[in-house]
Order: C-alpha cells, then sequence, then structure tokens
C-alpha cells in the first residue's frame, strides 16, 4: 500500500487547491501549443495538469522523489509530461532545452519553492536561454520589490539586476488560502517578458551589477560612501568626482537610481580603471 506523502517545509512545499489558480495562471502566461514549457517544482501536479492539454510538451524538474508515485498517477493521461528528478540549480538548463525541446519556444511557468527563489530567477536570466517569457508565483513582498519604481523604497539590487534581463509584470495576487499547507506569506504571480537585448548599453556587465550590488549593500549610506567602502581602489574624493561626471550629488541614494544611471556609473568607473592602468 503507499505511504501517504508528507509535505516538506524544508522545501517550500505549499501546494495549490484551488484549480482555478493554475488555470489562470497558464491562461495568463500566453503559453499555447506552440511552445513547449520548463516548470519548476510540479509537486502534486496541480499546474501541470493545467498546462500539458494547451502546450506542446511539457518538462519538469522536481526535486523530491517522494513524490514520485503521486505525481505519476496524476500525470498518467499525459502524453506530453515528463518529470525529471532532480534538483532545478544543480540541473544543466542548456543541455536540457536542447535535448528536451529542439526547434520548439520554450516558457517557464512555475509556483516557486520560495526560499530560493532570487537563485531560480537569476539562473533561469543570466543563462541568456531565450526563453518566451517566465511566469511564476512569487511571494507577494517580492512581487512587488520585482515591480518597483527607481526612486521608491521597495526598489532593491534585486529590482535591477532582474530588470536588465525582462520586463517584469504582476499579474495577480493570490491568498494564503489557496494552498495546502497554508503558507504565513501572501503570494502574487509574476510574468517576465525576456529582452532580446538589453534595455541598456554597457561595457562590461560584471562591472554593473557589481557597482548596484554595493549600492543596495548598506540601504542607509549614501551611494559616494557605500561605492567606496565597496571598491577599495576608490577615495571618497574620487567617488564624489566620478558621481559628479554623471551629473550626480555626492548625498543620492541607490535607490532612486535608473538602470540607465547605474550603467553610466559603471562605465564611469571602467574608463577611470582603463585610464589608470592602461
Ligand atoms: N507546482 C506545485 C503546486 O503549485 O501545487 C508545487 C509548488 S511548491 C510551492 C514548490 C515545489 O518545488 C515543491 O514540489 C518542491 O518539492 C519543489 N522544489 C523545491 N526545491 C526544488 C529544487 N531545488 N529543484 C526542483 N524542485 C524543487
Amino acid at each position: 500500500m503507499n505511504q501517504p506523502f508528507r509535505k516538506k517545509k524544508q522545501y517550500g512545499q505549499n501546494f495549490l487547491t484551488n484549480p482555478a489558480i493554475p488555470a489562470r495562471i497558464v491562461r495568463e502566461s500566453g503559453i499555447d501549443a506552440s511552445c513547449g514549457v520548463l516548470e519548476i517544482g510540479p509537486g502534486l501536479g496541480a499546474l501541470t495538469v493545467q498546462l500539458a492539454p494547451v502546450a506542446a510538451k511539457v518538462v519538469a524538474v522536481e526535486i523530491d522523489r517522494d513524490l514520485q508515485s503521486p505525481l505519476t498517477e496524476r500525470l498518467r493521461p499525459f502524453g506530453n509530461v515528463k518529470v525529471l528528478w532532480q534538483d532545478v540549480l544543480q540541473t544543466d538548463l542548456k543541455a536540457l532545452l536542447a535535448e528536451e525541446f529542439p526547434g520548439l519556444d520554450v516558457c517557464v511557468c512555475a509556483n516557486l519553492p520560495y526560499y530560493i527563489t532570487t537563485p531560480i530567477l537569476m539562473k533561469l536570466l543570466e543563462g541568456r536561454y531565450g526563453f518566451r517569457s517566465i511566469t511564476v508565483m512569487v511571494q507577494k513582498e517580492f512581487a512587488e520589490r520585482l515591480c518597483a519604481v527607481p526612486g521608491s523604497e521597495n526598489c532593491g539590487a534585486v529590482t535591477l539586476s532582474v530588470g536588465y534581463y525582462a520586463k517584469v509584470r504582476r499579474l495577480f495576487a493570490v491568498p494564503a488560502g489557496c494552498f495546502s499547507p497554508r503558507p504565513k506569506v501572501d503570494s502574487a504571480v509574476i510574468r517576465l517578458d525576456v529582452y532580446a537585448s538589453p534595455p541598456v548599453a554597457v561595457r562590461e556587465e560584471s562591472l554593473l551589477f557589481e557597482v548596484i550590488k554595493a549600492s543596495f549593500l548598506q540601504r542607509r549610506k549614501t551611494l559616494s560612501n557605500s561605492l567606496c567602502a565597496y571598491f577599495p581602489s576608490l577615495s571618497k574624493a574620487e567617488t564624489v568626482q566620478l558621481l559628479a561626471d554623471c551629473g550626480l550629488p555626492p548625498e543620492i541614494r541607490g535607490e532612486a537610481l535608473s538602470l540607465e544611471k547605474f550603467a553610466e556609473i559603471s562605465d564611469a568607473l571602467l574608463l577611470k580603471r582603463e585610464k589608470e592602468s592602461p
């Protein structure tokens, strides 16, 4: 006899119980018969069973092998679904996409495990896999952070880093009562439409991300203090001059700046380095 399945908190297992929610996620994701879908964390299949009739093919990556029996049973009616029992963060996505979806546009659709939302999203974006869209359920506060505009309190390093790769839209809110077990937080579904090329031009991407990270490490600090604390080669006077060259006052804070301004600072810093060690 099958053992009853115990939901695991350490894997962020809050399963959707109301079928209207996954149906709406699929509807608003734009997924259709012309695309393959990569699902992360199918759990007991609440979203998978709604994706399968709509998409050309669904490949779902699930870490918890204890779900194998109930999930396989639930997905039996669908011939176009495959489950890979592995950790998505350890998965070679380039190889997976080449193997499973040759010639197909691919969308990502998932109710994400919240304990690893940021690493999963950054993996999906940094790999530049050419996903047509990424539609995911995340914690409500995280959705607000991703959709924050520069100058607002919610704007952070992740807002700008994700904004470099994709246009983010909040689709709808999902109350905690729609899951079992009921999580302590509310959720929201967001859709990321990945840019074919970045919305700002920058000479060295890795430096841009470092400048963004440095600017938000200590929120109470001004940008000039944050930057010279992070980059040992920059004195306070040089940092103030660097910002002035970009048309910024010394007391400005990181959350007030747009991605364009961060790109400008990053290029100015690179130019300064090149002049110092040609
Ligand atoms: N899709 C299901 C639903 O909406 O009801 C389950 C969503 S639940 C919030 C997150 C799922 O991600 C769980 O099934 C969990 O086991 C799985 N998961 C957690 N960490 C994972 C990882 N590193 N790689 C793949 N799946 C993971």
